[in-house]
């Protein structure tokens, strides 16, 4: 069985601390988070960025160990005044997607949930971001907090483009913005989330939608499934969702994992046996 986290932050597990470069001992430390998932089944590893040092880190991460990738991204909440300057780093790097196993843009998106927010420039950043991975090809990693119609909103600019795909990361949204995303290429990302109790619609959401429109992910370290509540969250907990999901939706999870591979590789361009 192989199963993949598409959205992890094993560079946020390393260390406590924001927008530093990781230490080789915390690079080291990252090699034993990837063993551990290796063991429950998590043979490939999606590391997402959030800032431009964060997403030099994820790059670093996926230049050491064979089964990770990058993605590279400017996250809403860290979008600051000199974000031009750091999506042009972006862009280099993105020239650079084959050698350095980037396979996505984001997390990227519309945050509402911090009173501070700056919305005007968030969809600036948004759109730049959404206009880079159409220029380069890749699958999108969305954010979307309390701002539902802003996403779908700044996305549907692009609906037209045929290359637009990507995730909706953490999905927490209804049953019809499930609906509008995957008619513009997008999948759901789904999470332990689904597994806490008050989460009744996020669960109707889950058996309803096509299995071809779901990719799995942790957001490890934050959001563990429900019975590690209180620890953090660790890649190796992809094997617990994909149970669970299996079980929602009465079938098994060898099912589970074979079409949200295939589905991780119509995305992200992730080969299914890795690399
Ligand atoms: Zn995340």
């Amino acid at each position: 069985m192989h199963l993949v986290d598409t959205h992890c932050h094993i560079n946020m597990m390393v260390k406590k601390d924001f927008d530093r470069v990781l230490t080789e001992q915390e690079l080291v430390a990252a090699g034993g988070i990837v063993e551990q998932a290796h063991t429950q089944n998590v043979r490939t590893i999606i590391n997402v960025g959030t800032s431009l040092i964060e997403s030099k880190n994820c790059v670093e991460i996926a230049r050491r160990y064979k089964s990770c990738y990058a993605t590279i991204g400017i996250h809403p909440n860290d979008a600051t005044e000199q974000w031009m300057d750091d999506l042009k780093e972006l862009q280099h790097l993105a020239c650079r997607k084959q050698e350095l196993n980037i396979v996505g843009i984001g997390e990227c998106g519309i945050d509402k949930h911090y009173p501070e927010y700056n919305l005007r420039r968030q969809k600036d950043v948004f759109k730049a971001q959404i206009e880079l991975a159409l220029e380069h090809d890749l699958g999108l990693v969305i954010h979307t907090r309390d701002a539902g119609d802003e996403t779908l909103t700044c996305l549907e600019e692009f609906a037209h483009e045929s290359s637009l795909r990507g995730t909706i990361h953490c999905f927490s949204e209804d049953l019809d913005f499930a609906h509008q995303a995957i008619a513009m290429g997008f999948v759901l990302g789904l999470g332990g989330t689904i597994t806490y109790p008050k989460n009744v619609e996020l669960r109707d959401v889950a058996q309803r939608v096509k299995l071809d429109d779901i990719i799995l992910e942790t957001d490890a370290p934050f959001l563990p499934p429900q019975p590690m509540r209180g620890q953090p969250n660790h890649p190796r907990h992809i094997a617990y969702i994909a149970e669970y999901l299996a079980d929602l939706r009465s079938v098994s999870v060898e099912e589970i994992a074979l079409q949200t591979t295939i589905n991780v590789q119509r995305i992200f361009g992730v080969p299914r046996e890795g690399r």
